[in-house]
């Protein structure tokens, strides 16, 4: 039985081929790392140890934040992760990873605006109860304010902001809104956060039953399609550029 994730539905959609590649004939085929990911990777832990310690009601300073982010950054550097602008140096992208931690810090504390419930949640929920539609999902951080509001928050690393159409056709948090609604019925009023750090401003939208029920059922007829597929053609697109696939695809 296969588990769908938001990555390989986006995937398949994206080209079938690559999808046959990836999760058929799994074939591996090793990436540099690039700076932006491991980036993206520190960032992402820090603010997991904010929220995660302040769960234990553990504040940290932002210098506590800072020389954790540091320490990680260093420990895990490796001269092989692959930086495309080689007029940015590695520490100025650590300057940079600082920059969007201090912004955010700065922006939210007394961080006592929501309650956080949990933090890097993976969740995985059956959508036909029969074991056939499984979906699971890594969730950044979920909170629940005052109002009764559940929140999905995610952090974005990149370097440009998304247009309001791109944000809208993002089906990324609503997919995890479907598994947040899956897994506990009883949540009703639903927001999603995007958090976008390198501009220090964040993006909030609200999904009504109608809009998670349409998504769920699209979702049942493209893992549908996806089962019933035999041929996975290609799907040639700007992507090819980025394809991991694109030496061996004809
Ligand atoms: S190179 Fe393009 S067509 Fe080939 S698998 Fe990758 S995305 Fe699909």
């Amino acid at each position: 039985m296969t588990i769908y994730s938001y990555s390989r539905l986006k995937c398949f959609q994206q080209c079938p081929q690559k999808y046959k590649f990836q999760y058929i004939d799994w074939i591996k085929i090793s990436q540099e790392e690039t700076v932006e990911l491991f980036l993206g990777k520190r960032v992402h832990e820090t603010l997991e140890k904010l929220y995660k310690d302040l769960q234990f009601q553990e504040k940290n300073t932002l210098e506590d934040l800072l020389e954790f982010l540091q320490y990680e950054w260093r420990k895990n550097w490796d001269d092989s992760i692959k930086i495309v602008n080689t007029k940015i140096s590695p520490e100025d992208y650590l300057s940079m990873a600082m920059q969007f931690i201090t912004h955010y810090y700065q922006q939210y504390r007394p961080f006592n605006h929501e309650k956080t419930i949990a933090v890097e949640k993976h969740i995985i929920v059956d959508l036909d109860g029969g074991d056939e539609y499984k979906l699971c999902c890594y969730i950044d951080r979920v909170a629940k304010t005052d109002r009764g509001w559940y929140q999905i928050h995610d952090y974005k690393t990149c370097s440009r902001l998304p247009s309001t159409r791109n944000i809208q056709s993002d089906k990324q948090l609503t997919l995890y809104a479907l598994c947040l609604k899956e897994r506990y019925p009883y949540i009703k009023n639903i927001q999603l956060i995007w958090h976008f750090l390198r501009f220090n401003m964040n993006i909030v939208s609200t999904l009504s039953d109608r809009e998670i029920n349409e998504l769920k059922q699209n979702t049942i007829n493209l893992i549908d399609e996806i089962e019933s597929n035999e041929q996975f053609p290609r799907n040639q697109s700007r992507l090819c550029d980025w394809c991991r696939f694109k030496n061996i695809c004809d």
